[in-house]
């Protein structure tokens, strides 16, 4: 079995790499900079893993006819991955990724959300200097807070959501899905080589995408005072 991923070996080093920034967009969600750098290096990490695959195995034999219309019907018919191809192609040819930033100040207890409103943050806005512009509205305008009422359990909370361009899914979601249609591709590849498909669905270190998008604000009060 070790050989037949030896063979693919430095493509499934890249499909590693990829999960690995699908993390660090978790991780940064709430750092504009930091976000769209991670958002780059997923997109250029999972583009490559179909070229890569093409490269390793174009004299294995049967491989290359085999390939053609598996890797079409991820390349050209797969909703997703052309999208994932589109934004690379942008990235890498012509500009920076400019994703859409959708935010809410909400209070919120465990993922349930008891209020919220509508409050504009630009997409390179970091949450917690965009909090601090809410706090600091607050002290003159004190009715949003109160309508919001944030206390020990119902905690204050920036809601954030990024969009890019192509895709109806807020971005965890449709980047993990993208890279679970990466899985199914190297799935069929795994078995045509011999070997056993991958597990399919997501594993287990991908958690509730409402962790990272929704953050919590339980010091709002002390920010409340620093502020003159
Ligand atoms: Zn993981």
């Amino acid at each position: 079995m070790s050989c037949v991923h030896k063979k693919i070996e430095a493509a499934l080093d890249r499909w590693d790499e990829s999960h690995w920034y699908l993390h660090q967009i978790e991780e940064h969600y709430h750092n504009a900079d930091a976000l769209r750098y991670s958002m780059n290096a997923f997109i250029r990490s999972l583009r490559e893993i179909p070229d890569m695959i093409a490269m390793a195995l174009q004299n294995h034999e049967g491989f290359p006819a085999w390939h053609k219309p598996i890797r079409k019907s991820l390349e050209k018919e797969d909703f997703l991955f052309s999208q994932i191809i589109r934004h690379r192609n942008h990235i890498v040819h012509k500009s920076m990724l400019k994703p859409k930033s959708k935010a809410f100040v909400a209070s919120i207890r465990g993922y349930t959300i008891k209020m919220q409103f509508g409050f504009y943050v630009d997409p390179f806005e970091d949450s917690d200097l965009a909090i601090e512009r809410f706090i600091k509205m607050s002290k003159s305008n004190p009715t949003l807070m109160q309508a919001l009422s944030p206390d020990e359990v119902q905690a204050l909370a920036l809601v954030r959501e990024w969009h890019i361009e192509g895709y109806d899914e807020e971005i965890i979601e449709s980047f993990r899905n993208s890279w679970l249609r990466v899985n199914e591709y190297l799935s069929e590849i795994m078995v045509f080589l011999g070997g056993d498909a991958f597990p399919t669905g997501l594993p287990p270190c991908f958690k509730d995408s409402r962790n990272f998008r929704y953050k919590k604000y339980h010091d709002f009060q002390a920010r409340l005072y620093t502020f003159t």
